[in-house]
């Protein structure tokens, strides 16, 4: 087992990280920036290490200062969590190079899957179906024009280094993607220093549903069932859960096996998101894969009854997976991300916590990094909770998630608390009626109720 954990990250995940270790009875090494002097993730970790000033690109990004900080406090492992370097197959590499473990897939896997176009490939080679398109990149907006009127508008062009909800660009006629093709590779090479752009069938009103997954170093894989993360604003998800409303155990299994079979294909090890789009007709497509653990990891753990960040630690130190595939899961689970913005534009809102009061009760998990006089710093992502609740069925996970948003209360900065009580008491939401485009529905719904009152 390792000797101590250095946690390549911030926030909330840092510090879900140091409780598995805590656990585990692995001491850790937290890194701060100096922005997050007063994280509670440099004062629960056993050692902190200041990594560089506020920039990201200077501190959590800095491959040189995290492996420095690992060899003065004597780490032999790194958890990089998600985002920053959670998917930097370089920094995987280092870490390797350096004697240092990393608690993630191997560095090959990651770099296959991180690119958007070659993971369809790879999952069409798997049998996995994906939507018509090319996973190709395209070269000149003629080839994109053919290929469009073969798979029939409207498609979406992607950035195949894309993430985060960037780099796509839905078309819904010829004259658009005439425009739309060089901004879209444009736009690629400025954010991502990569123009490739692939296209594929833009499907009307899906359903987002992901699988866990995880391997193990002995070829084993299995699937912890799915979660549907529909509700998103600018195809940024807002509220998970776990399970599905519209998964049948035929199809959970279906869905989880194809899931499971492009896992084996690229020899996939620790904790990875297999995401698909489900389409009205029970239709499912590979959409991408994450290699790392997911913000909404929680809903997972409280419908099965796993520890997921334990189970990276120990599969990373080469222990067998000990848990069945497929696990029925128990009851149902919700998670609302609260975070520090405006909850109609969504413009960011940082700046001191003068009220911080955390729900609780039967059924609440609340997931942050956050207390009260905490100053949240403007440098990084705006998430400051995540509020995850379970009940015996989704009826009750969502009173209790309606009841949990009610007694949290938040003074100082905006959030998005009030947009989730409103979208828990949707007749929409609530029917579990999901698509992708239901954001769109609500607003308007909401705009109407508006005129009307
Ligand atoms: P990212 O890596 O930026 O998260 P994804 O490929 O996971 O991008 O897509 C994010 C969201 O974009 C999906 O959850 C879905 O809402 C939408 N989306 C992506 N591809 C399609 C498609 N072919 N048809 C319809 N919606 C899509």
């Amino acid at each position: 087992m390792f000797r101590k954990i250095l946690i390549a990250n911030r926030g909330e995940i840092a510090l879900r990280i140091i409780q598995a270790c805590r656990e585990l009875g692995i001491p850790t090494v937290g890194v701060y920036s100096t922005a997050d002097r007063d994280s509670l993730h440099a004062t629960y970790a056993d050692d902190d290490v200041c990594i560089g000033p506020p920039a990201a690109a200077q501190s959590y990004l800095n491959i040189t200062s995290l492996v420095s900080a690992a060899e003065i406090t004597g780490a032999d492992a790194v958890h990089p969590g998600y985002g920053f370097l959670a998917e930097n197959a370089y920094f995987a590499e280092v870490l390797a190079d350096c004697g240092l473990g990393w608690i993630g897939p191997p560095p090959e896997v990651i770099r296959l899957m991180g690119d958007k176009a070659k993971a369809r490939q790879t999952a069409a080679e798997a049998g996995v179906p994906v939507l018509p398109g090319s996973g190709d990149p395209l070269s000149s907006v003629e080839e994109a024009q053919g290929l469009a009127s073969e798979v029939g508008f409207p498609v979406i062009l992607k950035a195949a280094a894309g993430g985060g909800g960037r780099g796509m660009r839905i078309v819904r006629s010829a004259a658009e993607l005439e425009k739309s093709f060089d901004t879209a590779a444009h736009e690629a090479e400025k954010a991502f220093g990569d123009g490739s752009v692939y296209l594929e069938k833009y499907l009307e009103e899906p359903r987002h549903i992901e699988f866990q997954v995880f391997g193990d170093r002995h070829g084993n894989v299995i699937h912890l069932g799915e979660r549907e993360c529909s509700i998103q604003r600018r195809h940024q998800k807002l509220i998970e859960e776990s399970p599905s409303p519209a998964l049948t155990p035929e199809l959970r299994s279906r869905m989880g096996e194809a899931a499971v079979r492009l896992c084996t294909h690229v020899g996939y090890q620790n904790a990875g998101t297999v995401e698909f789009l489900l389409d009205r007709d029970g239709s499912f497509y590979f959409m991408e894969m994450n290699t790392r653990i997911q913000v909404e990891h929680p809903v997972t753990e409280m419908v099965t009854g796993v520890d997921l960040v334990k189970l990276q630690i120990l599969v990373a130190a080469g222990e067998r997976l000990n848990v069945r595939s497929g696990l029925a899961p128990r009851g149902h689970a919700i998670e609302c991300r609260i975070n520090a913005e405006d909850p109609v534009t969504f413009a960011p809102s940082p700046g001191r916590l003068t009220t911080f009061h955390v729900p609780g009760g039967p059924g609440v998990r609340v997931d942050t990094h956050g207390y009260e006089d905490y100053v949240i710093p403007p440098h990084y992502d705006s998430l400051v909770a995540k509020l995850i609740t379970h009940g015996s069925d989704r009826a009750e996970a969502i009173a209790r998630m309606r009841r949990a948003l009610d007694f949290f209360v938040v003074e100082g900065i905006k959030t998005t608390i009030p947009l989730h009580r409103e979208i828990l008491d949707d007749p929409v939401f609530r029917s579990g009626r999901l698509s992708t485009r239901f954001m769109e529905g609500f607003q308007a719904r909401r705009e109407r109720a508006e005129e009307g009152a």
